[in-house]
């Protein structure tokens, strides 16, 4: 009855502009990694590769050619970041599978995405939302053949056969942590938890593995039986700037995700203040660029060999906003510098500032041939502006002091601002635990173009 009063009174564009805007907080829609299906031989629809259609990002690097919706936005639980929480005076708004499947095929025959990212509010029960959600994919690739991308959004309190059911018919599911600490979770979101996460994501991760393993086997015994499906990977995303949590807390929230259960992306999204709050909420969103410096963190810890106590010490739980964390790095680790490009191995060229994990396999094989000098590294465009005082090459030598650690700071910091006012922070009893008086810091041009190549 509940239920069937949303459906009632709404038509399937009111219900798009309340479903589409209330999910555009989740940040965690990437569609890199997913296996291509392929249509291009006039079965099905849907196909990315055949069609011609490419992936699109916005300059923050996140996905836009994807339907972004949430099935419902009507939710039992009190999630105090959540525009959708049970508490939250907005329009409620109930899609039916059948309506979601119509929605994506349309826009996909027009060109408008090429594939669905869906997310759910919890309503009636965990199970039951799972349920919806798996008749969505379900309809859209058994009854429709549709080949496009699809990104469920997972509840972690569903059962595990309806998760495993969901990745039978998804190329990626996701299961958002939120936040990256469960004292933190209690007071913010006290019916999630970070234990019960970690099992649904242990799920996912095993049926991963066991498809990927069983669908080798059957191309060694060049098996002619159909292949399991299953979704090629898993991410999450975290609320950056919600609670107290410090970078080094998301850091290793995001070690432990990769290394335990082979997640593709960690997604750090920051806060966004949202209409009505919660009192528990500090009042503006935290410098967009301590997004970008967890990404770049992030991008260390999967391709540069660095650990999150290397870049994050107990006297500095965050990173540093005004320069990136290598160089921060770097600095803080001067007495091993300058590395000769010559003989250095290949572990300590990725720990030079402005020097990337391609520069450094490359420079690796060139200097099999030749001595690397200047020239041969700026025919790499190699950043010699941040690399310089922290190597060595046939002709360049920094000269001991010809750098201090005050100059690099500077020539890499942004120009000074005016300091913001700080509005008084949340408080929980007598605790403060909100800080968030920092400099708003833009973005530069350079800044924008490492985040887009991870190279830095
Ligand atoms: S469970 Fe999800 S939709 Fe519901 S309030 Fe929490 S974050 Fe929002």
């Amino acid at each position: 009855m509940f239920l069937g009063t949303y459906n009632a009174i709404m038509n399937t564009i009111e219900k798009l502009e309340i479903l589409a805007d209330a999910a555009k907080y989740d940040a965690s829609c990437a569609s890199s990694g997913g296996a291509r299906k392929d249509s291009s031989k006039g079965k099905g629809v849907g196909s990315t590769g055949g069609a011609g259609i490419c992936h699109s990002y916005a300059p923050d690097g996140r996905c836009i050619s994807l339907l972004k919706v949430l099935l419902t936005n009507v939710c039992l639980y009190d999630c105090h970041y959540c525009i959708n929480r049970r508490s939250s005076n907005v329009r409620r708004a109930l899609f039916t599978p059948e309506e979601v499947v119509e929605l994506t095929l349309s826009f996909y025959k027009r060109n408008y995405i090429e594939g669905l990212f869906l997310s759910s509010g919890i309503v009636r029960s965990a199970d039951y939302t799972m349920e919806m959600v798996i008749r969505v994919a379900r309809l859209l690739r058994e009854e429709h053949d549709f080949r496009g991308y699809i990104h469920l959004k997972t509840i972690p309190e569903a059962s595990p056969e309806l998760i495993s059911e969901a990745g039978k018919y998804a190329d990626r599911l996701s299961i958002n942590v939120e936040l990256p600490l469960q004292k933190n979770l209690k007071v913010l979101a006290p019916e999630k938890n970070v234990t019960r996460t970690r099992e649904a994501m242990q799920t996912i991760n095993s049926r991963i593995t066991e498809t990927l393993v069983t669908r080798k086997e059957m191309r060694r015994s060049k098996s002619r039986a159909k292949k399991p499906t299953f979704a090629t990977g898993q991410s999450t995303q975290m609320i950056v700037g919600a609670d107290g949590s410090h970078d080094s807390d998301f850091l290793k929230r995001s070690e432990d995700l990769y290394g335990n259960f082979n997640l593709r992306r960690v997604y750090y999204s920051a806060f966004s203040p949202i209409p009505e709050p919660s009192v528990l909420l500090p009042l503006k969103s935290p410098p967009l660029v301590r997004e970008h410096r967890l990404y770049q963190a992030d991008w260390l810890l999967r391709f540069y060999d660095f650990q999150v106590d290397e870049l994050t010490t107990s006297e500095e739980p965050d990173l540093d906003l005004d320069i990136d964390p290598k160089l921060s790095w770097a600095l803080r680790n001067r007495h091993v510098f300058p590395f000769d490009v010559n003989s250095a191995p290949l572990e300590m060229l990725y720990r030079i500032p402005g020097l990337g994990v391609r520069n450094a396999q490359r420079i690796v094989r060139l200097r099999m041939y030749h001595k690397v000098g200047l020239e041969d590294l700026i025919k790499l465009r190699v950043n010699l502006k941040k690399t310089m005082p922290f190597m060595i090459c046939s002709d360049h030598h920094p000269a001991k002091l010809e750098f201090s650690n005050e100059d690099i700071r500077l020539r890499f910091s942004p120009p000074p601002k005016q300091m913001e006012l700080d509005f008084s922070a949340p408080v929980i009893g007598d605790k403060v635990i909100i800080e968030n008086a920092e400099t708003v810091t833009k973005l530069t041009m350079e800044a924008g173009k490492e985040a887009m190549h991870g190279e830095f």
